[in-house]
């Protein structure tokens, strides 16, 4: 990754702007997810909206992603499939899974929110049909709705909350979710009369008077080589994506996500509007935190192996959501490998997204730990204690749950799931600036920004944690969260 080029993003004064090239009740700063649905909720609030996005289309990361939404409470598709999901269990899952910083005010928005959020998307055309994909994976490929998503039926959130799918897919084919969504969102934009400005970058934001708390009025774009402004009567929202792109933010917030291997998102994730809302005051918060994968099933049978450090040890219930074992694999001791019998390695060659290189195989299991050369007698010992609890359906040491228990048979296969050497790890951030529920950004005395708003993987939102993380949760909260920030932005001076 190249570092990105080196800008200023000090704000200008109002008073420094000699003549506005175009004024909007609000300005919305990108076209991804979390921008779409705060300009359709700002221009359905009555106000007028520019939106603007440095690529030459709308769709950020978001027309990049899987396009699954983390929703509950008991959404229609739930109902209809026939899951009894509650506000409380979904709160409670959320709450538990993004501990300790996990936002409360949020998450119960979120989570009494969930339902209405999928008709909402639904009233606008997104496509979501009345079934369940039944299986562990890490998306449907089908035009199936209802998928896990998250660890729910995994130690050690399994005994706490009722357990139910809240991963919602889009009703179509293959890995196709994000385009569509961002493609019926765009729609949508474009109906209500939204101007929409491409290839332009907003550079710095603009700021009315020379005071502490500077009131945000504008934002500076470069457009044809050149800068313009643009006045906003009522607010800017900031919705340009999160920093997964900027390797000068990541040594400096989050060095450790580095460990991982492939940075997913646009080019444009570079975090552009977190340093517009800090050059103005704003608090950024959970900065070192991110979303990492190790994305080892499909085939869900390898979920029957035991993964294990340099010390051939065993560190996580395997049975867990793949962005909590990717998580954990950065803080091992390093080789990791992922121990499995043959038969369950089944289809890995066709079906997987891991690509880990296959690291040693074996007729015994003695064969196989002195191919890998750890240390003499651990790994042996590790498959002994795993198999005679697994052969009583229990395991006391890691807890994964019995249906993903069985003793480990010769000849064994063991992949190299340390980074660096091949696996497919992906990441994303997950920290941001620090707003209100409501989207209006706070600046460090915790106060409200005026005329400022983030949403989407700008600000920090609702996934807060690696290990906590559920698929769905950071579409579901960039669409979520840019509905709550283009509505208060459209009402002046809402920063409750
Ligand atoms: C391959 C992949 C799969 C994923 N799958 C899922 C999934 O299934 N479910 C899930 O919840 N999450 C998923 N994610 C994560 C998720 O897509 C993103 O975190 C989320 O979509 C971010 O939405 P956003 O609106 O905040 O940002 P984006 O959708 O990235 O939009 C930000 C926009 O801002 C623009 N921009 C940036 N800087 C500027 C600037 N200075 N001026 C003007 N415009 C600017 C960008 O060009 C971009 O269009 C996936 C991510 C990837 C890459």
């Amino acid at each position: 990754m190249q570092p990105v080029p080196c800008m200023d993003f000090k704000p200008l004064q109002a008073d420094q702007v000699s003549a506005w090239d175009r004024a909007a009740d609000v300005l919305i700063v990108g076209f991804g997810g979390a921008g779409a649905c705060a300009a359709i909720e700002a221009a359905d609030s009555g106000a007028s909206v520019i939106i603007f996005d440095a690529a030459s289309g709308a769709g950020g990361s978001t027309a990049l992603s899987s396009a699954e939404l983390y929703l509950g409470g008991g959404t229609s598709v739930q109902q209809a499939v026939g899951y009894d999901d509650t506000i409380e269990a979904t709160y409670g899952y959320l709450m538990a899974s993004n501990a300790p910083q996990a936002d409360p005010e949020k998450v119960r928005a979120y989570a009494e929110g969930g339902a209405d959020h999928l008709e909402w998307l639904k009233s606008l055309g997104v496509p979501f049909k009345h079934s369940e994909y039944p299986h562990r994976a890490m998306m449907a490929l089908t035009d199936d709705c209802l998928l896990y998503t998250g660890s729910e039926k995994a130690w050690p959130y399994r005994d706490q909350f009722e357990a139910a799918p809240r991963g919602h897919n889009l009703e179509v084919e293959g890995d196709n979710g994000g385009p569509l969504l961002m493609q019926l969102l765009e729609a949508a934009v474009r109906e209500r009369g939204v101007a929409v400005v491409l290839e332009s970058r907003a550079l710095r934001l603009i700021v009315e008077g020379r005071d502490d708390a500077l009131p945000v009025c504008g934002v500076v774009v470069r457009q044809d080589g050149e800068e313009r402004y643009y006045r906003a009567e009522r607010g800017v929202v900031l919705c340009a994506g999160g920093f997964v792109m900027n390797s000068d933010m990541l040594n400096k917030h989050a060095p450790k996500l580095q460990r991982a291997t492939i940075p997913i998102g646009n080019p444009n994730d570079t975090g552009a509007g977190i340093q517009m809302a800090a050059a103005v005051g704003a608090r950024l918060i959970n900065m070192d935190e991110g979303f990492v994968s190790l994305p080892f099933y499909p085939p869900a049978s390898l979920t029957f192996g035991i993964l294990v450090d340099g010390n051939g040890q065993r560190f996580i219930n395997e049975d867990v959501y793949h962005g909590r074992v990717g998580t954990l694999i950065l803080d091992q001791t390093w080789p990791v490998y992922l121990v499995v019998s043959v038969d369950d390695y089944a289809d890995y060659e066709t079906v997987s997204y891991l690509g880990a290189p296959i690291a040693a195989t074996g007729e015994t299991i003695e064969e196989l730990c002195v191919e890998l050369g750890l240390p003499e007698g651990a790994l042996e010992t590790t498959i002994e204690t795993f198999n005679t609890s697994a052969a009583q359906g229990e395991d006391p040491q890691c807890h994964k749950h019995s249906d993903w228990l069985k003793p480990l048979t010769a000849p064994l296969v063991a992949l190299d799931c340390t980074p660096g050497r091949g696996a497919f790890f992906p990441y994303f951030t997950l920290g941001g600036v620090d707003t209100t529920v409501n989207g209006a950004v706070l600046n460090e005395a915790g106060e409200p920004i005026p005329g400022l708003y983030a949403a989407g993987r700008t600000a920090c939102g609702v996934p807060r944690r690696g290990d906590g993380y559920a698929s769905g949760s950071s579409v579901g909260d960039a669409t979520f969260s840019g509905r709550q920030a283009g509505r208060a932005a459209a009402q002046t001076g809402d920063t409750a």
